[in-house]
């Protein structure tokens, strides 16, 4: 086993300005690598933008912008999402970068030779997805994700012989050397791969791709395929060259090597980025984890229904923490989950301050009034269920299991009734009892670090060993 580990989220295009959908999978990635941390892991967390595509290309057009002005500017408000929402990203690669462009290019020269071809075909093609689509696939000409007429596209593009990997593909994914959780979109690339898969495109025009992408080495008509250079992000940050440590740390001698995704780019992370890996002989990812969804109010987040929540105004009016929790622990990891502000506010009042901010706040109370200085204590075992809940992805269960902590000692505390103890100047009996209080909140204030590392610092400075305990400002005043 390494004591390193790889985490990153996909790269999401920036034509538009990030809403809370991708806040979501940058908060369950960071729920994932803060995790590995806490257990000893030396981990390397990767996020960035994909630039490279059609779509930046044509926004940009319709704005008046060159499509480097508007990546630049855009790119800004994904890279103010990290501080907004307490992400602790180790790099942040961006596919326009120099760095990116040479690594893309390694990998495309690292290829067997056998596996890239040059072919005449043409194809219904989606801008939204960059991807194609086949007359089966597409009811009515349109695109099954977007619902937007396709366009017909003939051309000559360089194609990668991904056919050839059926059988790897195969053993990879049913072995679970590359697990991919849920189990349900396990199945899915299962019996994708063996409805038997085609060849892919690899490189566009340059006159098509707008002259906007990465040059194909040795073929100045050509650029990459902008999934073929977005998938290589993941290697590129690491820095893909010959004798790169971090690729090595971080990759090659690393057994825990995860992507977070969504589910619409499942296909493009389990079958064709494992098969061009295959190719260039560097491993596989070691795990694929998929999320679900977000809706609004029950409907699909878009800019044409006008319901596009922007992350940063919610982190501006709950706080952090209160968006992190909600995310984590309101919404399935797996299934489509609906965010709405009414809900928002009821796991607000309920969860944060009834049971956590009030538990915290009694005993703070109780503490500063007894003159409690709280002992030195080993660092505490997880509540049972809570690693495993982390290995499968189930953050909402890691939280239930930190919950039912912290219910547990609100209702020791109406039991023993430390107020009367106080009263009846029962020192020493209080004393064990807030010894025990503070054992049970050192458990959540250590293990909720993943998903609200902001309070589990505060739960630490509160009642730090050898400090007189002092009443601070509550941890989640109650919304109205
Ligand atoms: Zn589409």
């Amino acid at each position: 086993m390494s004591n390193t580990a790889f985490v990153s989220t996909a790269i999401p295009y920036v034509n538009a300005k990030p809403h809370v959908g991708f806040a979501f999978e940058l908060v369950q990635a960071d729920a994932v690598a803060r995790y590995l941390r806490l257990i000893g892991r030396d981990c390397f967390f990767l996020t960035g933008t994909d630039e490279n595509s059609l779509k930046n290309v044509r926004a940009a057009a319709e704005e008046g912008l060159t499509t480097r002005e508007l990546c630049d500017r855009n790119t800004e408000f994904f890279k103010a999402l990290l501080p907004g929402l307490n992400i602790s990203n180790t790099e942040f690669i961006r596919t326009s970068s120099e760095l990116h462009t040479r690594g893309a290019q390694e990998l495309w020269s690292r290829t067997k030779p056998e596996d890239i071809y040059k072919k005449h075909y043409s194809g219904l093609y989606c801008v939204g997805c960059e991807d194609f689509y086949s007359e089966k696939e597409a009811e009515d000409g349109k695109c099954p994700e977007h619902k937007t007429p396709l366009e017909h596209v003939e051309e000559e593009n360089y194609f990668f012989r991904l056919s050839s990997y059926e059988e790897k593909l195969l053993e990879l994914i049913e072995s679970d050397r590359m697990r991919i959780v849920p189990a349900s979109k396990r199945n899915e690339t299962l019996s994708f791969i063996r409805g038997g898969l085609l060849d892919f495109s690899i490189s566009r025009s340059r006159k098509r791709a707008g002259d906007w992408g990465i040059p194909v080495p040795g073929d100045a008509d050509q650029v990459m395929y902008v999934w073929y250079d977005a998938l290589a992000n993941y290697l590129t940050a690491l820095e893909l060259t010959d004798n790169s440590e971090r690729l090595k740390k971080y990759w090659l001698e690393c057994d825990k090597r995860i992507h977070c995704i969504g589910k619409g780019i499942n296909r493009f992370h389990t079958v064709y980025w494992p098969a061009i890996l295959m190719s260039v002989e560097l491993p596989a990812p070691t795990e694929v984890f998929i999320h679900g969804y977000l809706t609004m109010n029950g409907q699909k987040i878009s800019k044409s229904l006008g319901n596009v929540i922007d992350p940063l105004v919610q982190v501006e009016h709950f706080g952090v923490e209160a968006v992190r929790y909600f995310l984590l622990r309101a919404i399935s990891p797996f299934e489509d989950g609906d965010y709405s502000e009414s809900r928002f506010h009821d796991v607000f009042n309920a969860d944060l301050a009834n049971n956590l901010g009030n538990l915290a706040r009694r005993i703070e109370t109780i503490g500063e009034k007894a003159g409690h200085v709280p002992k030195p204590a080993a660092t505490p075992e997880a509540p049972e269920g809570y690693h495993e809940a982390m290995e499968d992805y189930r953050f909402h269960d890691a939280m239930a299991a930190l919950w039912a902590v912290a219910t547990n000692l609100n209702q020791r505390i109406e039991k023993v009734k430390p107020w009367a103890l106080q009263k009846e100047g029962k020192k020493d009996e209080l004393a064990v009892f807030l010894d025990e209080m503070i054992a049970g909140l050192g458990i959540i204030g250590h293990w909720l670090t993943p998903f609200m590392p902001g309070t589990a610092e505060r739960l630490q400075s509160m009642f730090k060993e050898g400090k007189a305990i002092k009443r601070g400002d509550p941890l989640f005043p109650r919304l109205k």
